[in-house]
């Protein structure tokens, strides 16, 4: 793993903090929106193109690098849409520059983090939603801190921008120089920002220089199972992937680990899901953790397979990833390798998520966005180089 240069951040007292949202930002805005804020400031309509152009066509985040503008104008309108959203307090990299976590601080000193992974053929990058989480799943380190805040549509939004601009600068060895995922699964529960997720996406899906011009079939949007929510989801003029973070087919279980289960329970969650397929034509991803002894065991796998068998679904296996002070572990290889089995015997399609990121925290559930994490300085002074 490598410590990426950083930016010193000073401490906020979490007790001092005060929850606000931000400044508007372009990203905020669609184009008509920012021709008519621009209009309003006495510049002509086509200035909202050319910094919608720097921003999503050419990724460029620094209001300074719109060296085609005069100053004056540059000045007048960075300031109303182009002030900084996010300020880097750390970027680390493992798997040689494949897998990147930024830490961000917004504007009133909360934390949020983005992952970037790159493959061979892709590139994905997972942005939060919201600073904390109050859906308070235990076996989760983002639910464990509670919600600080939502966050806005922009401050959604740079963090793609800005993972876009590392992906296109070619840091990422061995991936495509152009971001080709979002998936809604760092902080926060995407579906409990509704409006500003929503905006986010439709940013992110409209082609440049309204938007980053991504495909709507590469974006996911991953929930704990806000009922109401996946159903108005299903009815926007929008086919995004829905993953459903189910980890247990039955309530008893998913009562305790997704709390939010005691409001809808699994029959009603997956009703919704059903429908959100027939209405996209897109399968759901069920996302699964495998919970040493906890809700691994053959007879799930079966109930499990039960539940999903004929549907339009697919099963993500998320081997349990470590959280600070959390009794579980991961399952073990054999019975894991079972639980794929029998769900496959039962004609679901399933995989193994791999778990990108462990060795910077940077994996599925253990984004905490702590910035005194001893943690991350030990373990990066004793990285392998
Ligand atoms: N709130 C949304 C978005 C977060 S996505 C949701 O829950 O779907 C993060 C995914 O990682 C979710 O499927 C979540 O349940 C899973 N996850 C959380 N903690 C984890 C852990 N310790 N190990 C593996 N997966 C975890």
């Amino acid at each position: 793993m490598t410590s990426l240069p950083l930016i010193p951040a000073t401490s906020v007292a979490p007790a001092a903090r005060r929850a606000y949202m931000p400044p508007q930002h372009l990203a905020d805005l669609d184009l008509a929106g920012r021709q008519a804020l621009v209009t309003g400031l006495g510049e002509p309509a086509f200035r909202a193109k050319q910094v919608s152009n720097h921003y999503f066509g050419r990724l460029v985040r620094d209001p300074q690098a719109l060296t085609d503008l005069p100053a004056a104008t540059r000045e007048r309108l960075a300031d109303q849409l182009l002030p900084p959203l996010l300020t880097p307090v750390r970027e680390l990299a493992c798997d040689d520059g494949a897998t990147r976590k930024a830490l961000w601080r917004l504007h009133d000193g909360a934390l949020v983090e983005s992952v970037l992974m790159g493959y061979p053929d892709r590139v994905t990058v997972c942005i939060s939603s919201q600073a904390g989480c109050g859906m308070a799943c235990p076996f989760c380190a983002t639910g464990q801190a509670g919600l600080t805040r939502n966050l806005s549509t922009a401050e959604i939004v740079d963090q793609a921008v800005y993972m876009a601009g590392v992906a296109a600068s070619g840091v990422v060895a061995g991936s495509p120089p152009r971001l080709s995922r979002v998936v809604f699964m760092g902080m926060g529960e995407p579906l409990a920002n509704y409006n500003r997720v929503i905006a986010a996406i439709r940013r992110l899906v409209s082609p440049a220089p309204e938007g980053l011009g991504l495909s709507q079939r590469h974006i996911t949007v991953s929930t704990v199972g806000l009922v109401p929510a996946i159903r108005r989801l299903a009815s926007e003029d929008l086919s995004v992937t829905l993953a459903l973070s189910l980890h247990a087919p039955d309530d008893d279980l998913r009562d305790e680990l997704v709390p939010v289960n005691q409001r809808w329970k699994v029959a009603e969650v997956l009703d919704a899901a059903w429908d959100y397929a027939a209405r996209t034509g897109r399968r759901v991803s069920i996302e699964y953790a495998m919970i040493k002894d906890v809700n691994d065991q053959p007879w799930r796998a079966d109930l499990l397979g039960r539940l999903l068998a004929g549907k339009l679904a697919h099963v993500n296996l998320i081997p349990l990833n470590p959280t600070p002070g959390s009794r579980w572990d991961a399952s073990p290889k054999p019975v894991e390798r079972e639980f794929v089995r029998r769900l496959r015997e039962a004609g679901v399609s399933t995989t193994v998520r791999d778990t990108r990121g462990r060795e910077i925290d940077g994996a599925c559930g253990q984004l905490a966005a702590a910035e005194d994490n001893d943690t991350f300085t030990d373990r990066a002074g004793e990285a392998p180089a």
